[in-house]
């Protein structure tokens, strides 16, 4: 396979050589962008792998980088920002991002999500392929067709909006989704009571799927953004 080509958007030019330094030594090719505008110029002319994208740029918000991107491609979209206020975090996942990384950051956190985002897009391009009705992570099997999932062998017994979580979560594996996306994708709306429902509904799906609920292997908690189910080998 190639070197994933990764595009890196940020203003502040020694964080940007940190990235760049790191790419380079852990065997990634790169391109860089100082600004929103070269950097949507970057991505439209160069089709990169995975795009690292601060948030404030000097010309525009980041998250309107992010939908001039999503007007066209899907590729994956890591949002690095310093800003440590949520809702900065929300926007941006709702806007089409795939995950964030909160700086100041440790190289070896910048490598861990490059790495997630590159067995995601693995998996999406083999289940793509296989044209795959039916979703494996470690003991867990969700059998799209067939309505039903599997622990270990045994059939989990959930009620309709816990199966419909599950799907969610497990068809957009790796990604972080927020509480909007989640109870706009299951009830089809998001008032602020659908959010206390949704941490219940979680609640028992956990209760079922993993093995100790305060640990959870397979659901990941980003506390006041939302949920993300991780691949388990
Ligand atoms: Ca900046």
């Amino acid at each position: 396979m190639n070197k994933p080509l990764i595009l890196v958007v940020e203003d502040d030019a020694p964080v940007r050589n940190l990235i760049t330094t790191t790419l380079k030594t852990n065997d990634y090719r790169f391109l860089s962008a100082a600004n929103g505008e070269a950097a949507i110029l970057e991505a439209s002319s160069h089709n990169p792998d995975i795009v690292l994208l601060d948030l404030g740029l000097p010309d525009m918000d980041g998250v309107q980088v992010i939908q001039k991107i999503r007007s066209w491609s899907n590729l994956p979209i890591i949002v690095i920002s310093a800003r440590s206020e949520d809702t900065d975090k929300i926007e941006a996942l709702d806007a089409g991002a795939d995950d964030y990384l909160t700086k100041p950051f440790s190289v070896e956190e910048l490598l861990a999500r490059l790495r997630v985002t590159q067995r995601r897009l693995s998996y999406m391009t083999a289940e793509m392929l296989a044209a795959s009705s039916v979703f494996v992570n470690g003991k867990l099997r969700v059998d799209y067709a067939g309505g039903c999932a599997y622990l270990d062998g045994q059939e989990l017994h959930l009620t309709p909006i816990e199966y419909k979580l599950l799907c969610l979560l497990s068809k957009n594996v790796g990604k972080v989704l927020t509480h909007t996306f989640i109870t706009q994708n299951i009830w089809g709306r998001s008032w602020d009571n659908d959010v206390a429902s949704l941490r219940v509904f979680m609640a028992t799906l956990r209760k079922k799927l993993e093995q100790s609920p305060d640990s959870p292997e397979y659901i990941q908690t980003h506390i006041g953004i939302g949920y993300r189910m991780v691949r388990v080998d």
